[in-house]
C-alpha cells in the first residue's frame, strides 16, 4: 500500500508549523508567510528531534558521569571568559547583536587571535570581499599565515573548503547570508538558517 505523503508548512518569519497552508500566521500575525517544506526538509526536522530525544529516562544527578571538557584558549582573554573558559572543540557559538554593533570586527579579531596561537582558522564572509576583510585585519592586527579568508555564500562550497583543509576553528559571517542550493526557500528564511546551522 502506498504511503500517504504528509505536507508540512512553515512560517518563514517565526518558524510556526502547520499541516495546512495558512494566509495569516496565528503565531506572529505575518501574511502569506507559510511555505511548504519538501520531504528532505521534513527529514532534517525528524533527525533533529531524534537527537533531542535520545535520553528519555531521568537519572539522579549524582549517578551521571561528568564529561571532561577540554577547552582551548582563543588567545583572547575576554572572549575566553564569555565562553566559560575557552572554546569547546566541536561546539557552535552564535554571536548575535544589532546591525553595526561590531560583530564582524569582534569575530575577525578573535579569528586573528586564534590563528596567531598556531591554529588554522577559516573566516567565511557572505557579506564582504576578501579585500575589505584584509583592510580590517590590518587595522585590528589580526594578520597571520594561519588565518584563511573565503568570500562565499554557498553552503556546498564552504563544506568543500572545510574538507580540503584541516581547520580548527571556523567563523561564518553571517549565518543568514549562507544558502544551500538543495533548499528552495530564500536565504535568511527560517528553514535555510535552521538547516545550515544544523
Ligand atoms: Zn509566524
Amino acid at each position: 500500500m502506498a504511503k500517504k505523503k504528509t505536507s508540512l508548512f512553515e512560517c518563514q518569519h517565526c518558524g510556526e508549523q502547520s499541516t495546512k497552508w495558512m494566509g495569516k500566521c496565528p503565531s506572529c500575525g505575518g501574511w502569506d508567510s507559510f511555505v511548504e517544506l519538501n520531504t528532505e526538509q521534513q527529514e532534517v526536522l525528524k533527525q533533529t528531534s531524534k537527537i533531542i530525544n535520545t535520553t528519555s529516562k531521568a537519572k539522579p544527578i549524582t549517578q551521571i558521569e561528568q564529561d571532561d571538557i577540554i577547552r582551548f584558549s582563543s588567545n583572547n582573554h575576554e572572549f575566553d571568559l564569555v565562553l566559560g573558559g575557552g572554546i569547546v572543540p566541536g561546539s557552535l557559538t552564535l554571536i548575535g547583536g544589532s546591525p553595526g554593533v561590531g560583530k564582524s570586527t569582534l569575530l575577525l579579531k578573535v579569528a586573528g587571535d586564534i590563528s596567531q596561537s598556531g591554529k588554522k582558522v577559516l573566516y567565511v564572509s557572505g557579506e564582504e570581499s576578501m579585500g575589505q576583510i584584509k583592510l580590517r585585519a590590518n587595522r585590528l592586527d589580526a594578520n597571520s599565515d594561519n588565518l584563511y579568508l573565503l568570500s562565499e555564500i554557498k553552503l556546498e562550497e564552504i563544506q568543500e573548503e572545510l574538507l580540503r583543509e584541516n581547520y580548527e576553528a571556523v567563523v561564518i559571517d553571517s549565518i543568514q547570508t549562507i544558502y544551500s542550493s538543495s533548499l528552495t526557500s530564500a536565504p535568511g528564511s527560517v528553514s535555510q538558517v535552521r538547516e545550515i546551522t544544523f
